[in-house]
């Protein structure tokens, strides 16, 4: 399967025309090496490409479709939509039940662990980007302040602000991470080390009332899959309150994936606010952020800061988002759960076979493969893994019918249709691939 000569002739067309020949830059195989694969469509667990060739998808659009590919019920609904208008600039029932849908998932999150939600109104967008931007400025504009804390290896989609990572330090002004974003917007950006609640500290020590707000990844999923520590993300909501700072739990990764609350539904922290993408969108581009009243009245029309979107809330979007999401009972996670711990144990076994030093980690039903003897908990100690094993490792998954994340910084997503004859193609696909990562 090596052979693929047809997406090889289209990657050459598309790099005529798009740059890099992807609208995506992971999409390019730039870390594996290699022709990426032009898909040409998807059934349940598995996708097909140009060449015919078809593979068993543990990327699953990075992490919408818990449902597998095309599920009927899913596609039913989406045409039923577009009959009826593919966009009209207006509000629409729809958007009414998906923001009620999210709210509604957290709230019974919150009743089972006896709290409440923090989670109030959700402002509909298109992508988790704009989601984490509006976030964003929308602290900034609440709380007055200019600064931001994140964490390295945490990523929350192309923001200016957020496209910035560490130098040396405990505590490092973060610099540009690309041309393009300029150093004043870098500055304002603080980017200390994941789990690292002194690190965290710290910044509030130095910079205390400047901080608007600190934003994480509910769990890190950007870097391979890492758990935030037990106590982590309760820590954060510590820091921050004391601070008179906000709490921003990015879930667009996690969100309704990991649980049927998403990583609140396993670890229920009140954040401020919340966002969302991926998963409570079914495949198509919607995204949302949220959080309670008294900070939601801020954004435009009820409050000044602005934030707007001709296309979102999309009804087309919605609909698919809401035929995904009332999709997802509680015995849809018990497989997602199930099968990523059996995916994993596969591949446990295959490269202790091959005697590979490895990590299988988990983040709830995501997980990843570091090649290190070491637990990995920040982003230093994934850089740290024997990462130049990935590339033999995708390479031979890939010819045997398996399509990994092609990239070593990157979570294995599942869905409830991987069944018993994918994980057959998965688990017959793993020896040869552990000793490819061994040479
Ligand atoms: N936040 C997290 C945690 C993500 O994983 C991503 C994308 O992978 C984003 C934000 C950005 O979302 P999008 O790619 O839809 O803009």
């Amino acid at each position: 399967m090596s052979d693929a000569p047809r997406s090889a002739e289209l990657f050459a067309r598309a790099q005529r025309v798009i740059p890099g020949g992807v609208n995506s830059p992971v999409r390019a195989f730039r870390a594996v090496g290699g022709t990426p694969r032009f898909m040409v469509s998807g059934q349940g667990p598995y996708l097909t490409d140009a060449d015919g060739h078809t593979y068993v998808d543990l990327v699953a659009s990075w992490g919408p479709m818990i449902h597998g590919h095309a599920h009927p019920q899913i596609v039913a609904a989406v045409q039923q939509a577009a009959t009826s208008g593919l966009s009209f600039g207006t509000p629409t029932i729809g958007e009414i039940e998906l923001a009620e849908e999210l709210i509604g998932k957290l709230a019974t999150a919150a009743q089972a662990h006896g709290t409440t939600s923090p989670l109030e109104e959700v402002r509909l967008v298109n992508s988790g980007t704009e989601a984490t931007m509006s976030a964003v400025r929308l602290a900034k504009g609440v709380t007055g302040r200019r600064k931001i804390v994140k964490f390295a290896g945490c990523y929350h989609g192309h923001v200016d602000a957020l496209l910035a990572s560490a130098g040396s330090g405990v505590i490092t002004f973060a610099t540009p991470d690309t041309p393009g974003v300029t150093s004043a917007q870098a500055a304002e950006t603080i980017v200390v080390p994941y789990n690292d609640l002194a690190a965290v500290e710290a910044a509030f020590a130095a910079d205390g009332p400047d901080i608007a707000a600190v934003i994480t990844e509910a769990a890190a999923g950007n870097m391979g899959a890492i758990a935030p520590k037990p106590g982590f993300n309760a820590g954060l909501r510590e820091i921050t309150e004391r601070h008179g700072a906000l709490l921003i739990m990015d879930e667009v990764m996690t969100g309704f994936r990991v649980s049927a609350a998403g990583w609140y539904g396993l670890d229920p922290v009140a954040a401020d606010l919340f966002t969302f993408g991926k998963v409570m969108s079914g495949g198509l581009p919607a995204a949302a952020f949220g959080g309670r009243r008294e900070i939601m009245a801020s954004l435009s029309p009820a409050g000044p800061v602005y934030q707007a979107g001709t296309l979102s809330g999309n009804p087309v979007a919605v609909a698919a988002g809401l035929a995904s999401l009332r999709l997802a009972t509680p015995e849809v996670y018990v497989t997602l759960d199930a099968t990523a711990r059996r995916i994993g144990a596969l591949a446990t076994q295959a490269l202790a076979e091959a005697g590979v030093a490895h990590r299988v980690q988990y983040a709830g039903n995501l997980f990843s493969v570091f090649f290190t003897d070491q637990d990995v908990t920040d982003f230093a100690g994934a850089q740290a893994a024997e990462t130049f094993r990935y590339g033999p490792f995708f390479h031979a998954m890939l010819n045997a019918g398996v399509y990994l994340p092609p990239s070593a910084f990157e979570a294995w997503f599942v869905g409830a249709a991987h069944d018993d004859r994918a994980l057959e193609i998965i688990a017959a696909a793993l020896p040869a691939a552990a000793r490819a990562a061994a040479a």
